[in-house]
């Protein structure tokens, strides 16, 4: 039997016979590839599914189905909560959570159409129930649907972008709307006559001489099928935190990790895009976070690193500031408390109490760092603190206490043993369309890519924000699914 590979498309004259033919075949059934095939056959094109899985879901299912929405004067659930959220403090905000490479245009366009996006998320029939909860949260507890997801009230992102909350999350009790996100995805996309194909894996894609995409090797019934697209190939199967070879050769900072969040983020579609070609960006960047924010009496203490030295404003969102805890010498980092603040870690981060003493030259000693290091820092902070300023970072008024009522302890998070969860957020490089792009900048013809597949809104795991991962699947799936629709048959 011949061999497929994803390192390199299978040669369209090679192929003998073609198992099967549509306009559009859409490889992965998350949230992108979801978005991507009701607009694609809303748009009148005949969409054949590919899932290797038994059915829908992969990552986004395992989600807490919350997306990243606003500007345009704020949403019904914003403006009723007091945001009167602006395009312009959402492109700024999105700029900067993006990072250095942040790409413009396509935040340009999502700041432009967060509001109709989601009227076009309710119009699927995914619930928001508009209500705002306050504070420090991961997802609502119960079944509110605003809170803030990232760092819009913290320093530096408070002072270019006006904070509002952002993160929209689908109406459900508890964690994990993720599901049902991608249930009533899934009715859509049933409802609108797509061939939906599961246990049916990607092998390899299929190029003509030119370079063009002309269909998809897929492993159905454990035999290779040939399958013609039209009009072309949309890759939407995730990003790669499940496949160790591309850890260890694109993002080895994550081989300090044990937790990758995923159902089946086996690279295998960036894989499929750079063999044919694509280029594939931002492939060290990933999100990280280990929940340190619960109970949320712990935002007022403060981080240090084993030198006893801080180094982050800790009201930032909780991705932000593990991610930075990556960037600090050794793999322990401390979270300083008084006896005002403190409250037992949630039991799933594996956070450890390291020591525990009366004054914190006494913690100090307790951890062995040198004398004057931690001490001299926890002093500092609490002189400015007791003036409600923090100069150094800049930790908002809200969370900013003297860490004096003893007894005080430092709690460890260990970047090997703790629960730092992580997914990748490199991939290939697209238009806003979703039309993968060579090295050269040029569209691969028929080829097409959204959600953790591409290098997209999220592409720098300082700057990541809770619902930014889904708005850029379920926004930019939809860019592509248009796009691939429209495009010229072969
Ligand atoms: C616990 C958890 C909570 C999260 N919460 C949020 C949140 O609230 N908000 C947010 O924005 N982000 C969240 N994220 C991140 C977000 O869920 C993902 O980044 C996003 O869902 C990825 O969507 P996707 O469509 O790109 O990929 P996926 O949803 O992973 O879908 C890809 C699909 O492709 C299939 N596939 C893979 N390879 C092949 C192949 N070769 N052939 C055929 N099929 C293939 C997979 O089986 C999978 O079903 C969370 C992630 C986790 C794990």
């Amino acid at each position: 039997m011949t061999d497929f590979t994803t390192a390199r498309p299978f040669r369209h004259d090679q192929v003998e016979r073609w198992d099967g033919e549509t306009d559009v075949a859409i490889i992965g059934f998350g949230a992108a590839g979801a978005c991507a095939a009701i607009e694609a056959a809303g748009a009148g094109a005949r969409v054949t599914l590919f899932e290797s899985g038994s059915g829908s879901g992969g990552a986004s299912a395992l989600s807490g189905g919350e997306i990243y929405l606003g500007g345009g004067g704020g949403t019904d659930a914003q403006r009723a909560a007091g945001f009167e959220d602006s395009t312009e403090a959402l492109e700024a905000y999105l700029m900067m959570a993006g990072g250095p490479d942040a790409d413009a245009v396509k935040v340009a366009l999502y700041a432009r159409e967060s509001l109709n996006h989601y009227q076009w998320l309710r119009d699927q029939g995914v619930p928001y129930k508009g209500t705002f909860l306050p504070g420090k949260i991961i997802e609502p507890a119960e079944d509110d649907t605003l809170i803030w997801s990232g760092s819009e009230a913290a320093w530096p992102f408070s002072e270019t972008a006006r904070p509002a909350a952002r993160g929209h999350t689908i109406q459900f009790m508890g964690w994990g709307g993720g599901r049902k996100l991608v249930d009533i995805l899934e009715a859509r996309v049933r409802a609108l006559g797509v061939d939906i194909q599961t246990d049916a894996r990607a092998l390899s894609l299929i190029a003509d001489a030119a370079g063009r995409v002309t269909g998809v090797v897929v492993r159905i019934d454990n035999q290779p099928r040939f399958v013609r697209a039209q009009r072309g190939v949309v890759l939407a199967t995730g990003g790669f935190c499940m496949n160790q070879d591309m850890l260890r050769r694109y993002t080895p900072q994550t081989m300090r990790l044990n937790d990758p969040i995923g159902e089946n983020d086996n690279g295998s579609g960036i894989l499929m895009g750079m063999g044919a070609g694509g280029d594939a960006i931002h492939m060290d960047e990933f999100f990280t976070t280990c929940p340190w924010i619960i109970p949320e009496s712990l935002v007022k203490g403060i981080f240090v690193n084993e030198r006893g030295q801080r180094f982050i404003n800790e009201d930032c969102y909780h991705g932000r500031v593990s991610r930075t805890m990556l960037d600090q010498p050794g793999d322990r980092v401390f979270l300083l408390v008084d006896n005002a603040i403190f409250e037992r870690p949630l039991d799933l981060a594996r956070i450890e109490i390291a020591a525990v003493g009366e004054t914190w030259e006494e913690v100090e000693r307790e951890l062995a760092m040198p004398e004057g290091t931690l001490a001299h820092t926890v002093h500092t902070f609490n002189r400015y603190a007791a003036e409600g300023q923090d100069p150094i970072y800049r930790k908002a008024l809200e969370w900013l206490k003297p860490l004096n009522e003893a007894p005080f302890a430092a709690l460890e998070l260990n970047i090997r043993t703790s629960f730092f969860s992580f997914f990748t957020l490199g991939g290939l490089n697209t238009r806003p369309s979703g039309e993968v792009l060579d090295r050269a900048g040029e569209p691969i013809p028929g080829l097409y890519a959204a959600g953790r597949t591409t290098s997209g809104l999220p592409r720098w795991g300082h700057g990541y924000s809770s619902g930014l991962s889904l708005a850029d699947c379920t926004f930019f799936g939809r860019m592509a699914g248009r796009a691939v629709a429209s495009a010229q048959p072969t």
